[in-house]
């Protein structure tokens, strides 16, 4: 048997990063991931501007009991006066500091009437000034190549200015269900079908890494609905993913069809559960992938074993995501001779974080997909108990 992390790290490097980037607009850039670095073009903010609602004065014109006569009413993205001896300038949040000015005081801490502002709480020198540069300081990297964008570093280049970026062009995955007994949701079922839930499932999960399912196509158990499938999933995607069929039943004809093919294949039992049997080929130079039957196995196979592979070939530097720790929350032990998945649910507290599995942990139980956020790792052999810490995966970070 193979060993999981031995598994993990052969298929993180099955594939290629890509060569080929395209410019994308900054409002379509969600998911996609950066093929530049990217350094601050201007200091942020680009001038000393105001935290507060309140007035700009000199620290040294503050007395107790003194009115300053209000110079200027000066709103964000207008330009203010240089501040006169002994005045105030009313400002507003993010409205620029007066030159000669160097303390704002909140509104709240004085009242304003004709005749000008009067500070009823002794200010603090420089205070409520969010400085030119406190933030980012032009030339400093703000954002390094290979790294996903999400909302926050869509924030962070809206922030310099940029309009454009260049990334890498999207990873194109191709999906491949098999089986007699499946069945598309839609459609009525008798009762010796099932309904396909691995290809919509899949679709998901490709989608939710920012990759594009070009294709998610299904196979009868014949060698030639495999081949008219591979023939167009090989010809359209970059990364082939296929689900069932190759384990060593009479049906399981996917590895016969791949190396028909002419494609390469290892057939790995990984030490691992749910999803012992996984496959990795290459036809023509590109990577195939093929993942367990059961629902639960394809997900657990996909998420901590594919999802390093694809993370490759889409150009990110972190490939594989953090592993953490937790403690178990458990009523019975707990002892297998594969590395068990369990899905659980990670609670995070000032204390660390419980892990609670879900009261059915059989590859067959579909409902615990939902409920999981998180998968814990039951080494091997090891008899693990009620309050054991052990690693565990968090959706979050594996399935993005
Ligand atoms: P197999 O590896 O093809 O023998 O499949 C193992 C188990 O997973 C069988 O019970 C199949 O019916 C089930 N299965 C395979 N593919 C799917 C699918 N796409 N959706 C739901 N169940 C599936
Ligand atoms: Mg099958």
């Amino acid at each position: 048997m193979l060993e999981f992390d031995v598994a993990q790290s052969r298929l993180a490097t099955a594939g290629s990063p890509p060569s080929i980037a395209e410019a994308c607009p900054l409002a379509e850039a969600r998911g996609r991931i950066l093929a530049q670095t990217i350094f601050a073009t201007s200091d942020l903010p680009p001038a000393d501007n105001s935290a507060m609602d309140g007035y700009a004065i000199r620290y040294a014109d503050y007395a107790a009991g003194k009115r300053l006569p209000v110079q200027q009413r000066c709103f964000a993205g207008e330009a203010p006066q240089p501040l006169q001896a002994g005045k105030a300038i009313r400002l507003f949040t993010g409205s620029l500091i007066p030159e000669g000015a160097d303390t704002v005081v909140m509104q709240e801490d004085g009242n304003e009437n004709d005749d000008g502002f009067e500070i009823q709480r002794p200010p603090v020198q420089g205070a409520h000034v969010r400085r030119r540069g406190e933030d980012v300081l032009k030339g400093n990297q703000l954002l390094a190549k290979g790294c996903l964008i999400g909302p926050g570093e869509i924030a962070l280049l809206a922030s310099q200015g940029y309009a454009e970026i260049s990334v890498y062009s999207r990873l194109k995955i191709g999906i491949l269900t098999t089986g007699d007994e499946l069945l598309n949701p839609g459609q009525p079922r008798s009762d010796e079908q099932i309904y396909n839930s691995n290809g919509p499932m899949l679709t998901a999960m490709a989608e939710a890494m920012g990759a594009t399912v070009v294709h998610c196509l299904h196979a009868v158990d014949t060698s030639e609905s495999l081949r008219e499938a591979f023939a167009i999933l090989l010809a359209d995607c970059d990364l082939v993913v296929t689900v069932g069929g190759v384990s060593v039943g009479e049906k399981d004809l996917v590895k016969p069809t791949i190396e028909e093919l002419g494609g390469t294949l290892d057939l790995w039992r990984v030490c691992m559960k749910p999803g012992k049997p996984v496959a990795l080929a290459q036809i023509r130079g590109k990577p195939v992938v093929c993942l367990p039957g059961n629902p639960v196995s394809a997900f657990v196979v996909f998420g901590l074993l594919v999802t390093p592979l694809l993370r490759t070939m889409q150009g990110r530097t972190q490939v594989i995501p953090d592993v953490q720790y937790g403690c178990l929350a458990i009523d019975r032990r707990l002892k297998e001779n594969r590395d068990e998945f369990l899905r659980v649910r990670a609670d995070y507290s000032s204390r660390g974080v419980t892990l609670s599995p879900y009261p059915q942990q059989g590859s067959g139980i579909i409902s615990s997909l939902p409920w999981a956020g998180a998968l814990a790792r039951i080494p091997a052999n090891m008899e693990v108990h009620d309050g054991d810490t052990v690693a565990f995966y968090d959706l979050r970070h594996w399935l993005r």
